[in-house]
């Protein structure tokens, strides 16, 4: 199996993380030299062998990028599997060839990664979205509900499907349009974080191929070593084929609330407050905003243009500002104690008051906001420009001094992109 580069988290014996996302130019290039030596032997021992999926040789332009769009690695094939014993084939067959053959194998997902993580430079590409859940998206109410789903699912399918029920998945990414075993292998971090983990926090059970092609199930109980080496594993430790995830109750509708701060102390102190508490918001998120004037015109933004409230007409003048964005969930006879809940929770905060900005919208709309700005990026042909993204997690400890030189003294703008940046509590 190959090898990718990798973020990792640091431990420190700080209470919170700050989830740092930011539009930098990296200069690490991933080194694929993985050729191999005798592409005609091994073209026709693919295809030789007896799948009930097919592999394709020819057609592997879409498998040689991804989002990040900074690299081109043509695979030498992909398989397109229909069961899980296409997989295991595959990579047992691989493994027969041995090591002579230099073949490198990548499960891909939606190719979603930034750096080239789901590519396979001359190697075979797993088109996982291929792969079919056995009976669809199984879905099992009771006390501790669950959803159990293909490893080439889509977050928004897995979302439609559990609101039929009232149920959802609780821990969520900003864009759902990604796999289930994309984003189990990074970790799956959004606004939930705080409260639930990431999404590797929220798996019970996961079957998974491993790199000698053996079809094992794993979870906290059963071969406990798979179960925690897959999840957040980059893709280097198997293949996860089905995932078994936790669900709870799906609320109607949220209340979306976005407010700005000035002074960064100030905004950190705030979040921090907010995911300390038991009975709070069930979203927090902030990002911050470099010298711009078109405050509104944000492409992940809740405002709309025609909006004619007090905060949308709000100048920045080119200031740092920072935006907390919270949410709260509900229901529609809820809507009066969620409204008082909500006020009070405000009242804690040292926000600009003239800045507040709020919105209703259904449950689904919220979860899939980031879709809306994708059509909009799609239509201005600006969505498959290359994105040099990058992740940090940042101690506590260290925040305030990262913030002062990198959005004071290193960044003069941000006119490209977000910069999201909130905090996520280590203990879960
Ligand atoms: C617009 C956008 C917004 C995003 N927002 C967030 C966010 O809010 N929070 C967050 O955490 N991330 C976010 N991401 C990052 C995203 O979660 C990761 O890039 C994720 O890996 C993409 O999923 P994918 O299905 O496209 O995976 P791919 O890019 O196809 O694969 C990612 C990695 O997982 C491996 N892999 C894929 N499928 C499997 C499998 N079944 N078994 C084992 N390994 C596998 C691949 O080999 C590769 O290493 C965002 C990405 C984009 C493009």
């Amino acid at each position: 199996m190959r090898l990718t580069s990798s973020l990792r988290f640091h431990r420190q014996n700080n209470k919170t993380f700050l989830r740092i996302f930011m539009i930098l130019v990296l200069s690490c290039i991933p080194g694929r030299t993985n050729l191999c030596s005798n592409h005609s032997d091994t073209r026709s021992s693919l295809d030789s062998l007896d799948l009930e999926g097919y592999i394709t040789f020819d057609d592997v332009h879409n498998a040689s990028k991804d989002f990040g769009n900074r690299y081109q690695f043509p695979p030498l094939a992909i398989l397109h599997p229909k069961s899980v014993s296409d997989i295991s084939t595959v990579v047992r067959h691989i493994l027969h060839l041995g090591s002579t053959s230099n073949l490198t194998v990548a499960a891909r997902g939606h190719g979603h990664s930034l750096q080239g993580q789901a590519l396979a430079h001359q190697g075979v590409v797993i088109n996982m979205e291929s792969l079919p859940s056995h009976d669809g998206i199984k879905i099992y109410k009771g006390t501790q509900p669950y959803v159990d789903v293909s490893g080439g699912e889509l977050w928004i399918n897995i979302l439609r499907e559990t609101l039929k029920h009232g149920l959802s998945p609780k821990s969520w990414t900003d864009y759902l349009h990604l796999t289930v075993g994309g984003t189990l292998s990074n970790a799956g971090i959004s606004g939930q974080a705080f409260k639930h983990g990431p999404q590797i926090n929220n798996v019970y059970q996961l079957e998974i191929v491993t790199g000698k092609g053996e079809a094992v199930t794993c979870s906290k109980k059963l071969n406990p070593e798979l179960f925690h080496s897959v999840l957040g594993g980059l893709g280097q430790f198997g293949i996860i084929t089905r995932a078994r995830i936790s669900l709870g109750p799906a609320p109607h509708m949220v209340k979306w609330i976005r407010v700005l701060y000035s002074n960064f102390s100030t905004f950190s102190r705030d979040q921090e407050h907010l995911i300390s508490k038991k009975k709070g918001f069930d979203f927090v998120e902030g990002s911050v905003t470099i010298n711009r004037t078109d405050l509104l015109n944000n492409w992940r933004s809740s405002f709309t243009p025609n909006d004619s409230t007090e905060a949308s007409q709000f100048k920045s003048d080119g200031k740092t500002l920072y935006c907390l964005e919270v949410v709260k969930y509900f229901n529609k006879e809820e809507a009066n104690s969620m409204n008082q809940e909500t006020e009070k929770l405000l009242s804690e905060l040292s926000y600009i008051p003239s800045t507040l900005f709020s919105s209703v919208v259904p449950y689904i709309e919220f979860l899939d906001r980031v879709h809306l700005g994708e059509i909009k990026l799609r239509a201005k042909g600006l969505w498959e420009v290359p994105h040099p993204w990058l992740n940090l997690l940042v101690p506590k400890s260290s925040i305030f001094e990262f913030a002062t030189e990198v959005f004071n003294n290193i960044l003069t703008s941000n006119n490209n992109g977000p910069i999201l940046i909130y905090p996520v509590n280590q203990s879960k």
